[in-house]
Formats: structure tokens, sequence, C-alpha cells
């Protein structure tokens, strides 16, 4: 199947062409026909998927098939978790959308709500926006959505995890009953069974990426060491593999800013990204790692969610995540439109239960390797892990501590002994 055969426009051909696209994704071959029939749908599809353009191309298609009054009013409003997936969902609507006329912005906290103001005065036909500041906008009547015909959620799962609910029940208050609804969400939990009844009116469901697909492309395997010397054998994988780009995923916000710091240590260029980190910042860090001036990108799994860098041949778990369907979302990032990819875990003893959750999601046993010097010491018994919340005595993952005397031997040593505190 081609593009187009799908009934796109001419403007919309030219823009794929551009991109070097030749045939439409799973998710775009079911989807794009379906949305522009008209009708609602519940896509479960992960990023990498292709889903940004299954449903971009389609809403771009049927705003530019309709008669619209003179003038820009936003017609569709594109709901995001987080601010890195708004722009680039923004980006995405940008470039399919180059060659139609439509105006498109981008909102999100974290930035000057006035230049905001000022683009939506000066009239636009395309939101892509997270839940918050839209409210803020919303409140302050700074925007008009009483003419939106199209409303698109995605990755609900993740916004309804992110405690997005009741301000996207109150923006759904606001919108006009007539109108076309596509959720997007990577798992399907109770929450988004009530939220897609409560939605959509006679959904078609569409289905592309089960939880275990990134699994079956990407190469995967689990580095069995000590908590204390992930970071060594990170850094001697980086430099024995001569890796050019890797994301590392840490559980915490501070593991992922202690871990960078301590890259840089030992020479590998680095820099961390996080909800703590103004938005110029984590704009500056994804810019860095694209263009390849940093070796290394630390991210927390929500700062990582929906980052879009094509090719990206490694993911580290530097610890794995205590939801086993994260791990797929983590991997999702290699591998991606059919790249190879290479995802590593850095698994210590704390962690054996996560992987075995993992591995039963994934229908899979990973392949484990014990890099001779990095073996695990038999002798260390598990300790539960904190998740990096203020109390308790350990509130920082074993792995991002300083470095353990390796060659030392550890009987009689208390385990948290001279590891600093938050
Ligand atoms: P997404 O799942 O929307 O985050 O897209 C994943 C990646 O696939 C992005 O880098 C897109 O540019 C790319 N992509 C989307 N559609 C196609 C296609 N039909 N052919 C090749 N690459 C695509």
């Amino acid at each position: 199947m081609s593009f187009e055969t799908l009934g796109l426009c001419k403007e919309l051909l030219k823009a794929i062409k551009e991109q070097g696209y030749e045939t439409p994704t799973p998710i775009q071959r079911q989807a794009i026909p379906v949305i522009l029939d008209k009708k609602d749908i519940l896509a479960g599809a992960q990023t990498g998927t292709g889903k940004t353009a299954g449903f971009t191309l389609p809403m771009l298609e049927l705003l530019s098939r309709a008669k619209h009054a003179k003038g820009h009013h936003i017609k569709a409003l594109i709901l995001t978790p987080t601010r890195e997936l708004a722009a680039q969902v923004g980006e995405s609507v940008e470039l399919y959308g180059k060659h139609l006329p439509f105006k498109s912005t981008v909102i999100f906290g974290g930035v000057k709500i006035g230049p905001q103001i000022s683009k939506l005065k000066g009239g636009v036909d395309i939101v892509v926006a997270t839940p918050g500041r839209l409210l803020d906008h919303l409140m302050q009547k700074t925007i008009d959505l009483s003419h939106v015909s199209f409303l698109i959620l995605d990755e609900a799962d993740r916004m309804l995890d992110m405690g997005f609910i009741n301000d996207i029940k109150k923006v759904l208050a606001v919108l006009p009953k007539q109108r076309q609804n596509l959720l997007f969400s990577a798992t399907y939990s109770q929450e988004i069974k009530q939220l897609s009844d409560r939605l959509l009116n006679a959904p078609t469901l569409i289905e592309v990426a089960r939880a275990n697909t990134s699994s079956e492309i990407v190469e995967q395997s689990v580095y069995l060491v000590d908590c204390e010397r992930k970071r060594e054998l990170l850094t001697h994988l980086i430099n024995e593999g001569k890796w050019k780009q890797v994301l590392v995923f840490t559980r915490t916000k501070h593991g992922a800013n202690r871990l960078s710091a301590q890259l840089e240590k030992d020479g590998i260029t680095s820099a961390a990204i996080h909800g703590n980190k103004s938005q110029n910042a984590r704009t500056k860090a994804l810019d860095d790692f694209k263009q390849g001036l940093v070796r290394v990108l630390v991210a927390t799994d929500i700062a990582a969610r929906g980052i879009d860098i094509d090719q990206l041949p490694h993911v580290v778990n530097f610890e794995l995540p205590n939801v086993s369907e994260d791990y797929v979302h983590r991997i999702g990032r290699t591998g991606r439109a059919g790249n190879q990819g290479e995802a590593i875990s850095l698994v210590c003893i704390d962690e054996h239960e996560y992987l075995a959750n993992i591995e039963k999601l994934i229908k899979k046993d990973i392949q484990k390797i014990a890099l001779k010097g990095f073996k695990p010491d038999p002798s260390i018994k598990a300790e539960a892990i904190n998740m990096g919340g203020n109390r308790g005595a350990r509130n920082k993952p074993r792995g991002t501590g300083a470095k353990a005397p390796a060659n030392k031997p550890r009987s009689g040593q208390s385990r948290n002994a001279g590891r600093p505190q938050k």
C-alpha cells in the first residue's frame, strides 16, 4: 500500500515525499482511512510506530476538505502529556502541513505565557497543548475552543498517570459536543477504558503495537552487576563500544543529575533531562545530544517520553523501571522505523524481581551477561528499592551512588555507609 492510495491531497503527499517516507507504517495504514471516514478511534500504539503522522496526516486532510469560515480559529486540539511531546507533535504538524494554509501553535507550561497569548490572538487553526497550561489559557480566556471539531489525546495513558484527568475533564467540558475524537494510548488500563467510554462515540479499535513489538526488533541484553559498580560498567561499555549516542534511563531526577555529572568526570560528555529542568535547559540538552555535542543523554521516563531521535543506536537502562511497560517504552526509543537498535540493562540484585516481571510482559528471556571484572559479588543480598521520595534512609537508588571500593571486601560494611543522602 502506498500513501497515494490513502486518499491524501497532493500537498500532504508532497510533504510526505519530502520526509522520504515511502510506505505507510501499520498504524498509518489502519488509522488513516478510519479517521478520514470521520470515525472516532481508540488506538493502541507506542512511540516509534509512526503514530504521530497516523493522526496528523488525516487531521490535516479533513481540515483541508472542510469548508471553513474565513479567518483562523481553532479547529483541532491535540493534547499531550509532556512539553517535549507537545513540541514534537507541533513540529510534525508544521512539517506535514507545510504546503497547506493552516496555522498551528504549541502551548505548554514552563515558559512565558505572553508569547503564547500573542500567537493565539493572531489566529491559529491547530493547537498542540499540555493540559495544565491549556487550562491556564482557558481560565484567563485567552483561548477560544468553541470551534474545535477535532480532538486528539496522544499518550492518554501517560496523561492519566501524570494526574491530568481532572484537567482533561475541564477541557472536555468546554468543547463543542459535535466533534471527532481520537484517543491514542500505549496501554489499556481500567482508567483508559473509562476515559474512552466517556469520550469516544462508537470508536473503531486499532491495535498495532502489542507490548512486545519493540522487544522483537530491539536486541536486548542484561548485564548483571553490583549496584555500586553500574557507573563504572557503563563507562566501560561506552568506551569499549565507542558509542557515540546513548540514551540512559535512571529512575529518579536526582539519579539522572548525579549520573550525568559522574560520566562527565569520567571524560564522557553528558547531559541530564528531567522534569525539574527548565524548558530551555531540556531543549538545549536534547539539541546538543541530537547534534552529537554530548554522547550521553541521561533521562527519566517522563522526560524521555516522546523524544524523537532517528536511529538512536543505544538505550541503556541504568536502573530498571518498576513499571514493566516503561521498559517497553524505553527500549522503543531505539530500533525505530525498522532500524537496528540495542538495549542494555544494568541489573543489580535489588532489581531481579523487576527483571522477572519485564520478561513476563515481553514473553521472552533476555540474555544475561556477567562481564569479566564486573561480576556481581554473590555475598550481596537484595535490598528494597526506594523510588526517590524524600522519606527513608536510602532515598536514592544504589546504582547512582559513589563508586564502591570494588576490590575491597564488603562484609561488615553498612551498605549505606558513606553514601551521601539527598
Ligand atoms: P512516531 O511513532 O510518530 O514517534 O514516529 C516515529 C518515527 O518514524 C519518526 O521519526 C517519524 O519521522 C518516522 N516515520 C513516521 N512515518 C513513517 C513512514 N511512513 N516511513 C518512515 N518513517 C516514518
